[in-house]
C-alpha cells in the first residue's frame, strides 16, 4: 500500500488569511483553494470571513480577515514560501510600505507548538496576541487562544552559558545578525546607547550582565559595585534587547576554571597600571562572552578608551568573530560622563567631577587655537584639574588617537587626551577622554 505523504511528521498549522483590496473574498477562497490542492497539505477547516478596521499603515480600506487550519508535513519555510507565492498571484506587490493595503495577506500564525525565531519567520506569529482579527477566528477554529505561547514580553533572560550559547546559535543558523553588548549592569543611558545601536545594526541584540570579579583588583569596589537587575532587565526592555544573559559567578567561572587570556605591555599602562590584571581580567571575560554568543557584531563605549583597544587587539591576535563596534561618549548635560560609578559620588565631589571633562576640553580648544606641542597641551589639561582640589589625579595622557600607542615629544598632528581622577573616600576612579579634534568626535546614539 502507497504510504500517505503526511504519515510521518504531520503538523497543525494554522494560518491567517485576509484582504483589502480587489474582489477579497474571491482572493481568499482561490488561496485556500489553492493549498488545498497542494501535495502535502490538507485542509481541515475555514474559520468564518470577518469584516475588520485596519490597523496600522496609510488610510486603506476594510478588510476582510479568517483563518485556515492545515494538516502538512512540509516544513515552516516551505510553508512561508507557499504563502508568499499565493500572495504574488493574487496581485500582491512587495513595496516595503508597512501595513500597507493588499489584495492577499497569509500569515503563518502557528506551526504545532513549534517556536522558531530566523529572520523571516517567527512563531507563534509575534504580534498575534494583539490582534483580535486574528484570535476571533482561531477561536471559530476551537484553538485555545489562551494557551498560545506568548512572545515573551523583554528579554529573555538566560542564567546558564550553555542555555544563551544555544540561544545565538539558534539565531544565527535562522540567519539573523547577532549584536553583542557586554556590561556589568547598573545600566544607564550610556549603556542604552550602545543597544540602540545594535538594535539598528542587527536583527537580534544580547546583552550581557555580569560583574566579572577577574577584572577587579583585591582592594578595589567588587563588593560594593551596585548591582541592581529589576532596573537593569527594564531598560533593556525599553532598548529593545531580546536576550539578557546574566550568569552566576560560578557558572562563568566553574571550579578549576584558572585559565587568563594575557594581554600587552601597552595593557600595563594608564588604567593598567593602576588597576594591576584588570585588562586580563576583562579579556578573559570578553574572550568567553565572545565564543559562548560568536556576535557578528560587539559593541563598547569609548568612555573606556583604553579596554577598546585591548579588545581590538585581542580580536585581531585570537581572531575573535564579527566586528568590534566603538561607540561615542553618552554624557550628562553638565559633561561628566555617565558612569555606573557616578552614583558612589558625594554631592560636593558630583560637582567637581566636571573637572575631568573640563580639563580635557581646555587642552582640545588649545589645540584648535593652534598649540600643537604634546607637553603644553597636557599643561593645559593638567592646570584646570590641579585648579580642582577635590580630584586626585591618577594620569593624565595624551596618546595617539586610533591605537592609543605613546606619541613623542613635540608636535602632535592629532591625538586622544586621557585622565583619570579619584573622589573621596573610599575613592571613586572617573574615567574621561577626548580627542583634539573634538568635532570628528562621533556622536553617541
Ligand atoms: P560597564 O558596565 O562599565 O562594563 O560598561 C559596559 C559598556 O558600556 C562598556 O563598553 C563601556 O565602555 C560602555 N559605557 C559605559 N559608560 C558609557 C558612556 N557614558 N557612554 C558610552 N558607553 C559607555
Amino acid at each position: 500500500m502507497q504510504q500517505r505523504w503526511a504519515d510521518r511528521d504531520e503538523v497543525d498549522v494554522y494560518l491567517g488569511v485576509g484582504a483589502n483590496e480587489g474582489d477579497r473574498e474571491a482572493a481568499i477562497r482561490t488561496a485556500i483553494a489553492a493549498l488545498a490542492v497542494t501535495p502535502g497539505i490538507a485542509v481541515v477547516r475555514v474559520s468564518r470571513l470577518r469584516e475588520t478596521e485596519p490597523v496600522g499603515g496609510p488610510p486603506q480600506g476594510r478588510y476582510l480577515n479568517g483563518a485556515v487550519h492545515l494538516r502538512t508535513a512540509l516544513a515552516p519555510h516551505a510553508l512561508l514560501e507557499l504563502c508568499k507565492a499565493l500572495e504574488r498571484a493574487a496581485g500582491r506587490r512587495f513595496d516595503g510600505v508597512r501595513n500597507g493595503p493588499r489584495p492577499l495577506d497569509l500569515d503563518l500564525l502557528l506551526y504545532g507548538d513549534r517556536e522558531l525565531d530566523t529572520r523571516d519567520l517567527t512563531l507563534p506569529h509575534p504580534r498575534l496576541a494583539e490582534r483580535e482579527f486574528v484570535l476571533a477566528p482561531l477561536r471559530d477554529l476551537g484553538v485555545d487562544v489562551a494557551v498560545i505561547p506568548r512572545p515573551v514580553a523583554g528579554p529573555r533572560v538566560f542564567e546558564e552559558p550553555d542555555a544563551f550559547a544555544a540561544w545565538c546559535d539558534a539565531r544565527r543558523r535562522g540567519g539573523c545578525e547577532l549584536g553583542l553588548v557586554p556590561t556589568m549592569g547598573a545600566l544607564h543611558d550610556g549603556h542604552a546607547s550602545l543597544m540602540r545601536r545594535a538594535r539598528a545594526e542587527c536583527e537580534r541584540v544580547a546583552v550581557t550582565i555580569f560583574v566579572n570579579p577577574l577584572q577587579f583588583g583585591a582592594h578595589e569596589d567588587l563588593d560594593r559595585y551596585p548591582r541592581t537587575f529589576a532596573a537593569d532587565l527594564e531598560l533593556c526592555r525599553q532598548a529593545g534587547v531580546d536576550a539578557v544573559f546574566a550568569p552566576r559567578v560560578d557558572a562563568m567561572y566553574p571550579p578549576g576554571f584558572c585559565s587568563r587570556v594575557a594581554v600587552g605591555r601597552e595593557a600595563e599602562t594608564m588604567e593598567g597600571a593602576d588597576r594591576p590584571g584588570h585588562f586580563a581580567g576583562v579579556a578573559t571575560v570578553v574572550a568567553r562572552l565572545w565564543s559562548l554568543a560568536r556576535p557578528d557584531r560587539s559593541y563598547y563605549g569609548r568612555k573606556d578608551a583604553q579596554q577598546v583597544a585591548v579588545l581590538r587587539r585581542l580580536q585581531r591576535d585570537l581572531g575573535l568573530s564579527g566586528a568590534l563596534v566603538e561607540c561615542g561618549i553618552v554624557r550628562e548635560p553638565d559633561g561628566l560622563a555617565m558612569s555606573s560609578r557616578n552614583r558612589y559620588l558625594a554631592p560636593a565631589d558630583r560637582r567637581a567631577a566636571t573637572v575631568l571633562h573640563r580639563s580635557l576640553r581646555a587642552a582640545r580648544d588649545a589645540f584648535a587655537g593652534g598649540q600643537h606641542d604634546r607637553d603644553a597641551l597636557l599643561a593645559v589639561a593638567r592646570a584646570v584639574l590641579d585648579a580642582e582640589p577635590r580630584g586626585r589625579l591618577d594620569y593624565l595622557e595624551l596618546r595617539d588617537e586610533g591605537d592609543l600607542a605613546p606619541l613623542p615629544a613635540g608636535r602632535v598632528p592629532r591625538g586622544r587626551m586621557l585622565c583619570a581622577v579619584r573622589f573621596g573616600e573610599p575613592p571613586t576612579r572617573l574615567l574621561d577622554n577626548l580627542s583634539l579634534r573634538g568635532a570628528d568626535e562621533e556622536e553617541p546614539w
